[in-house]
């Protein structure tokens, strides 16, 4: 059985597009934000429901607005908007239900018949979509009397007014002001001469984005249009079938840190230059801030900060994720232990802004982790973090720290900190897993 999993890949422009070329890409992405708000506006609403699965009324009804005329817009581009926005809607409307359903189960006044009708007519969509609207639900024959049954056996419209009331509240306009890319099918598209040709507002004229891989992909792609100067970005989505490694036998404890991402309970480090590249970009947004502020009246905007910005974060992405890389394949574990992110951090000491670019990162860590052990069938086991670095993992005892070091007066054992602290999260999760108190075994 071959088990995928979801991923996003990445395509660069190498280096900025011409300005002309980039001004194409805007434009289109500026009308798809239209086309996208179009629809928002037009189908965000109860009445649209009942169309709202599979859709195709919605496209034909979109093929009649003439929008696309009057916009000049290929069609490719404006039907992948039209159903970009629907899926956007749909994503609302089912978030809408699970708060419903979620308010509805910690309401002390649903009898258990009441909440299994409330799930029923919130899963069936035609049901939902008849309640909002005050009609009488069209169902197809075996679905049509588990209702009426369920129906039958509660106050109805007590809980149809219910529904009615939790989604009014839930009520919000869809909107989005942001034209920072559009997606496109492989109509739109041709890979070739080491980049991407893509279809323009301009009949038969293609922009050419020479890219820095010479990969090349069938499906529905993503183009992040940059700010000038900027690297064009296309994201690819793909199916990537999870690895599985015979040889990753060991347990690895872990530990999370600012300076160095990883360490292991066996002293090895992984990302030792964390602190210093984290540490060099805070440095850099400060002065830019700094001359910012000073300079406000004749800069005309932050577009080329903001593209230094994101590049300067991506390229720590890219260390960050060769060095999660590195772990995998040079700890080959079977099993990582890794303590649970603390409420609150220490903020005391760390300069604020750093603090927090920090504490950012650490998300993005924990989320690449995650996904690496994912893909390479590693499991990732969160033990219990309170303590983790202040407790000796020979006996347990509460022991001191100084320069990075870790000293336990109980039984005087000497040990780099992090390394003390991973040695712990091993430790606890081994005790986690073998039951408390019992020795753990060495696995087999
Ligand atoms: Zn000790």
């Amino acid at each position: 059985m071959a088990e995928t999993v979801c991923k996003t890949l990445r395509q660069y422009s190498s280096g900025a597009i011409p300005e002309a070329d980039r001004k194409k890409l805007e434009e289109i992405a500026e009308d798809y934000c239209r086309v996208k708000n179009y629809v928002y506006q037009r189908y965000g609403g109860v009445g649209s429901l009942p169309i709202l699965y599979p859709g195709y009324t919605v496209q034909n009804q979109m093929t009649g607005s003439g929008l696309r005329e009057k916009m000049g817009l290929p069609s490719v581009y404006f039907y992948c908007a039209v159903f970009d926005a629907l899926g956007d809607i749909r994503a609302w409307w089912s978030r809408v239900k699970t708060g419903i359903q979620e308010a509805a189960a910690k309401n002390p006044g649903f009898s258990a018949e009441d909440l299994h009708y409330l799930r029923f007519v919130l899963k069936v969509n035609n049901c939902f979509a008849a309640i909002l609207n005050h009609t009488e639900p069209e169902l197809p024959e075996g679905i049509g009397e588990k209702y009426r049954e369920l129906a039958g056996s509660v106050d109805a419209v007590k809980l149809d007014g219910y529904i009615r009331r939790q989604a009014r509240k839930r009520q919000k306009k869809l909107n989005t002001d942001r034209a920072e890319g559009f997606s496109m099918t492989e109509r739109a598209y041709r890979y070739g001469d080491h980049g991407i040709y893509i279809a323009t507002k301009e009949k038969r004229k293609r922009v050419f984005i020479p890219l820095t891989d010479g990969n090349s992909y069938k499906r529905q792609l993503y183009v992040r249009v940059p700010e000038p100067e900027g690297r064009v970005e296309i994201l690819v989505p793909a199916q990537v079938r999870i690895k599985s490694h015979e040889d990753y036998r060991n347990e690895t404890g872990l530990s999370m840190g600012m300076q160095v991402m990883l360490t292991t309970d066996g002293g090895r480090a992984y990302g030792e230059r964390l602190g210093e590249v984290s540490f060099r970009n805070a440095e850099w947004i400060r002065e830019q801030t700094k001359s910012y502020r000073k300079n406000r009246k004749d800069n005309p905007g932050r577009k080329k900060y903001r593209e230094q910005k994101r590049r300067r974060e991506e390229r720590l992405h890219a260390y960050i994720n060769e060095e999660l890389n590195r772990f995998l394949r040079e700890e080959k574990p079977e099993r990582v232990y890794l303590p649970k992110l603390q409420g609150k951090g220490k903020a005391g000491k760390v300069k604020k802004y750093n603090y927090y670019a920090s504490m950012w990162q650490k998300g993005y860590i924990r989320k690449r982790l995650e996904i690496k052990c994912r893909e390479h069938s590693v499991e990732l086991v969160e033990v219990f973090g309170k303590d983790i670095s202040a407790e000796c993992s020979r006996c347990g005892a509460i022991g001191k720290k100084e320069g990075g070091m870790f000293y336990c007066p109980a039984c005087g054992r000497e040990e780099e900190e992090k390394t003390n602290a991973a040695q712990n999260a091993k430790k606890r999760g081994r005790r986690g897993r073998h039951g408390e108190g019992g020795e753990p075994e060495e696995s087999s």
